[in-house]
Parts: structure tokens; sequence; C-alpha cells
């Protein structure tokens, strides 16, 4: 029977969340979720000078509103550093490291003896203990190869005598970064590390740590990291790169997760998918070795597929999160029921939920209309006549859209004029805008009494 797989997401919390690091996340939660497995989170906050717990919260925030929950409680790593502790005294115990008494300056001494090799402390194989400040080292193979059967890049092999006894533990007793990891990972029963190919050469030492202790290796998956729309490293110039930023923009959560499932797995030709597909579809075979590059377009295409697909009461959800998230008022009653007609119209359209919320203007709106300027240039005195005409051409209960349309046309028609010409005022009418859903869509939308006054508002 093979293991239950594990997961994690191990952000540094520095700083908010990432679309690279939402895009790891990602990938260890659709890969756990797909294979009934647990997905992990844990804070490596063991640099106390860098990490906040206002970046925590950012995360876990991001985390929430992407939709990725994580199983049990998230695990912060500087409260287990009497464990890394533990682990580094178990390893002297077992011989496979050594306190080292060198310090910086011999240390310095000996790098300048011996450019470009790695430290080879005198203190691996003494035994004698001249004063309690030491480090502690990984007493590393020198000779050989370690090599990381990567499940994304494939085999990678590090020559072991370019690799340094590494410090696990440091004098004052606090845990290396890479030990650290280690001992959690180990400890927290991870099982496939998914994470951007930076952390690759952290894997070969990570690796001698794990085969030291006799601790079974994980499965590792390097991604290529993203990369900005010219191909460069993804960087501020690039455009957003906080997921928070996303967000902002009126992206929904499941066209982020698409989007990002995207950008460097594949599932054949497939562009657009659910969450159940993602689910099932996700394999680590599927990540490319190339980096993925940022593309706007295709999010905005990603991004529309979603809101069109989405039954009405998901989109109202998401509307009403978006706004929340914005400082703006929740959706009255009201509103909600002007719009409910016109939604499915509406969600054809739109590539994000603000430019849905924008062409849903006009049910949000309240009389006087305000009209723009460009809107109101539709209000000449021809067109205010020829509104008072068709407000009275419709006082009547028959409100179909053949209807409405033909009362229109015909008030045209008796100026000699086309449809388009009584469209435009009536337009601003009811919107004060001249990017609208069709006239007709709206009126029958805001209803019979309300489209009236609106109107009359403006009629000559
Ligand atoms: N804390 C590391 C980072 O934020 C991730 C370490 C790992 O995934 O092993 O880059």
């Amino acid at each position: 029977m093979t293991d239950a797989v594990v997961t994690r997401f191990a952000p540094s919390p520095t700083g908010y969340l990432h679309i690279g690091g939402a895009r790891t996340a990602l990938f260890n939660w659709l890969y756990a979720r797909g294979n009934g497995g647990k997905f992990l989170l844990r804070i490596e906050d063991t640099d106390r000078a860098r990490s906040t717990p206002e970046a925590t919260e950012a995360i876990l925030d991001g985390l929430r509103w992407l939709g990725l929950d994580w199983d049990g409680e998230p695990v912060s790593q500087y409260a287990r550093a009497d464990r890394h502790a533990e682990i580094a005294h178990q390893m002297l115990g077992n011989g496979h490291a050594y306190r080292c008494y060198a310090s910086p300056d011999e240390i310095a001494a000996w790098r300048e003896a011996n450019p470009n090799r790695p430290f080879q402390s005198p203190w691996r194989d003494r035994s004698d203990h001249p004063h309690a400040r030491y480090v502690i080292r990984l007493k590393a193979p020198r000779d050989g190869e370690t090599v990381i059967a990567d499940a994304v890049q494939g085999d990678v092999t590090f020559r072991n005598d370019q690799l340094d006894d590494m410090v696990l533990l440091r004098s004052d007793g606090s845990p290396t970064y890479m030990h650290a990891v280690v001992v959690d990972d180990h400890d927290m029963g991870v099982t496939h590390i998914i994470r951007g190919d930076d952390h690759l050469t952290n894997a070969a030492r990570q690796a001698q740590i794990y085969d030291a202790m006799g601790w079974k290796r994980p499965v590792f998956a390097h991604i290529p990291l993203i990369h900005g729309t010219d191909g460069k490293k993804l960087s501020k110039r690039h455009g957003a790169v906080g997921l928070h930023e996303y967000a902002a923009m009126g992206y929904p959560a499941r066209a982020m997760r698409n989007y990002l499932a995207r950008l460097g797995w594949a599932h054949g030709d497939d562009e657009l998918f659910t969450d159940e597909q993602a689910r099932e579809w996700f394999d680590l075979d599927g990540i490319g070795r190339a980096p993925a590059r940022l593309d706007f377009k295709k999010l905005e295409h990603v991004s529309g597929w979603h809101i069109s697909q989405m039954d009405d009461a998901d989109l109202l959800d998401e509307l009403a999160a978006y706004r929340a998230a914005n400082d703006q008022p929740a959706l009255s009653e009201i509103q909600i029921s002007r719009l409910r007609p016109i939604l499915s119209l509406l969600k054809e359209k739109a590539k994000t939920l603000p430019a849905l919320l924008e062409q849903a203007h006009f049910a949000l709106i309240e009389r006087p209309v305000e009209a723009d300027e460009k809107a109101a240039k539709n209000l000449d005195p021809v067109s205010r006549g020829m509104l008072s005409e068709l407000t009275a051409a419709l006082q009547h209960d028959n409100w179909t859209r053949d209807e409405l349309e033909q009362a229109a046309k015909t008030v045209a028609e008796a100026h000699g004029l086309g449809l388009g010409k009584i469209a435009a005022p009536l337009r601003t009418a009811l919107a004060g805008k001249t990017s609208t859903p069709s006239v007709f869509d709206m009126m029958l939308a805001l209803g019979r009494d309300e489209a009236l006054a609106r109107l009359e508002d403006q009629a000559g």
C-alpha cells in the first residue's frame, strides 16, 4: 500500500502572498485533494527579524480568498526550535554530525587559502571539546554524489565534494533554516514537496539530512518559476505580483485557480476547467520544465468563462464578496431584484466582476439618474420630445421586448429617424451612460414603473 499523500505549503511570513506562492500552494492543494490526502500549512517564521504576524495574516487571507483550505492548525516553525535542537543532538549521538569550534575568522582564513572549495572543518574528526561555544555541523558524505530524483526535473546530481558540512544548529542553539525544514517535513509526515525550483539545490542538502537520519525522503517536485510577459523573471514591473491585486481587479477566485493551475501545468489542451476537473486531472507529470509566462489576455478569457458558467446565486455571492473587499456597500434587495432579470445577459459578456457591475450600473442607481458628459449630449430637445411620446405610448401593461421595440420604432419613424436615434437618449435616461446593456433589456429589468419614471424625468 502506498502512503497517504501529505503535502504542505511553507511560506516565510515576510510580505503578502505572491502569485508564485499562491501557485505553489495551489499545486500542493490540488495534489492533496485529488489524492485523498492532506494539505498542511507551515509558517516558516524562524527569521525573527523579517517575520511579522501581519504577513502571516496576509498570507492566510490570500489562501482563504483563493479557496485553499488547509488541514489542521498552521504550524509555526519557530515554535518547534526545541525539536530541531533535539534532532541535531541525536545526529551528534549517531555520528552524523559534529561540534565545530571554528571561529568566523578561522573559517574566513580557510576560505582564503582554499578558493572555490567548500569549507572543510578541522573539527570533523576530532573528539575534544575545548569550550562550550560551537555549532553543530552535518557530517556530510565527501565522496560520491547526491541525486535528487525530482518528479519534474528528472534526476539532478550534485557532487558531494561541492557541498560543505552545513550547519544544523547555530552556536546560540537555534536551528538553521535547512535543518528546520527537514525536521518539520519529517514530523509532519510530508510525502510530497512541490515548490519553486529556486529550492532545488536546497533539496540536495536536505536529502543529506534525511539520509543521515535514516528517514525516507519525500518526493520532490521543483516547478519552474513564473516569468513575466516578456519571458523575464517576474517582478513588480510586470504589473500585479500580489494575489490581493488580482482579487482587487475583480477576477473571481475560481478563475484564478484555473489560471494559476495552467501556469506551469497542463492537461492536454484543456484551458478552461472546473475545480472538480482540476482535482481529478492534476498530477506531477503534467508540470512542465519550462517557466510559464504570465498572460493577462488568457486570464481575462479564463475569468470571462468562469463568470459565464456561474449560476445566479454564485455570481451574486461573488459580487457581494467583491464589493465587501472594496469597501462598497452590500447590494440592497431592490438592486438585486433589478439585477436578477439581466444577470444571465451580463455574465455572458463580463470578464471581471467590476466590469459586470459597470454594465449593471443602471440597476444599481436611483432616480434622478445622473448622466455623464458623453451621455448627456444625447438629450437634445428632439430626443426629449421622443422620450415624452414614448412614455405616453407605453402606459399599458403589455411590456414585452417586442412591444417595447415596436413602440420605440414607431416614435422614431414619426420623426423620420431610425431606432438608433431614440435608443441613445433612452439609454441616457435609463442609465446615464453610453455603454450599457440593450435599452429594452434595461427597461424590462427595471420594471414598468421605474423605467417610465426615468423616461419622464428626461422627457421634454
Ligand atoms: N519558506 C520557503 C519560501 O517561502 C519555502 C521552503 C520550502 O517550501 O521548502 O520560499
